[in-house]
């Protein structure tokens, strides 16, 4: 198997653990930067994630041109102008989710805020902002992003964060690595779905800005390839060790 055979089986796998994890339906999408060409990207045909097979898996630019494979295995998602145009805007970026993460929308369409409430939560971070599309494209959209317009504009409102809300949509996330930014969209379901929760209790405490650093700069490979190994399993697909799983990013103290 090559590199870029394993790279699409990665996708397979996060796809499926996306859905088990409630972060998309039969919607959603992943897609991950091509590794040696960072003007390109993968991303499956249009399909619903848990569905999905390496045969899936098509290549773009950036502007969301199809590159291969030759024949198309079908049709491609009509908002792969979200991923390109996060590739373009952020060369830090490897990997993006885009979701209709039910516990997450009820934020993006009221004031509340959504911050982390959860240590394992606090790579979403706590200033997230919340993109409209009918800002600048009018109240009549469907509220897709069906061109790199729109994809740009999107692009510009997550600026240097990891999450932003789409405002009676969804939210797209972003990530260094498929496991980092799986486990990123993993994780704010389950903080959106508490944070609901927590609010019908009562006055929420967040996590300070200080403890998000701390927290954020500490997470090693170690935490999400733990996470990963469960998240497969579970999803019933193999286990494929990462690289980094006792690299340098390990931490002795990194015990969450
Ligand atoms: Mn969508």
């Amino acid at each position: 198997m090559t590199d870029l055979d394993a790279l699409r089986e990665e996708i397979v796998t996060a796809n499926r653990i996306l859905a088990d994890n409630r972060v998309v339906d039969s919607f959603g999408h992943i897609s991950v930067r091509h590794p040696d060409h960072a003007d390109r990207f993968f991303l499956s045909r249009a399909r619903a994630p848990e569905q999905i097979v390496a045969g899936d898996i098509m290549e773009f630019a950036l502007t969301g041109e199809i590159l291969g494979p030759d024949p198309m295995p079908g049709k491609p998602y009509s908002e792969r102008f979200i991923h390109g145009a996060i590739y373009e805007a952020r060369p830090d970026v490897q990997a993006v989710v885009h979701n209709h993460s039910p516990s997450v929308i009820p934020f993006s369409v009221t004031k509340v805020p959504m911050k982390p409430i959860m240590h394992m939560s606090a790579p979403i971070g706590s200033d997230i902002p919340n993109w409209d599309i009918a800002d600048k494209f009018g109240d009549c959209t469907n509220l897709l992003v069906t061109s790199m317009e729109m994809g740009r504009d999107l692009a510009a409102a997550l600026g240097h964060r990891t999450v932003t809300l789409m405002r009676g949509h969804g939210s797209t996330v972003v990530g260094t690595s498929v496991r980092q930014v799986v486990f990123t969209s993993v994780y704010m379901e389950l903080n959106a779905d508490m944070l609901l929760r927590a609010r019908d209790l009562g006055e929420v405490t967040y996590l300070s800005d200080g403890e998000i650093e701390t927290i954020t700069k500490a997470r090693s490979g170690f935490t999400l390839e733990r996470g990963w190994e469960n998240w497969c399993l579970k999803a019933g697909r193999p286990y494929v060790p990462g690289s980094n799983e006792t690299g340098p990013g390990y931490s002795q103290t990194d015990k969450s």
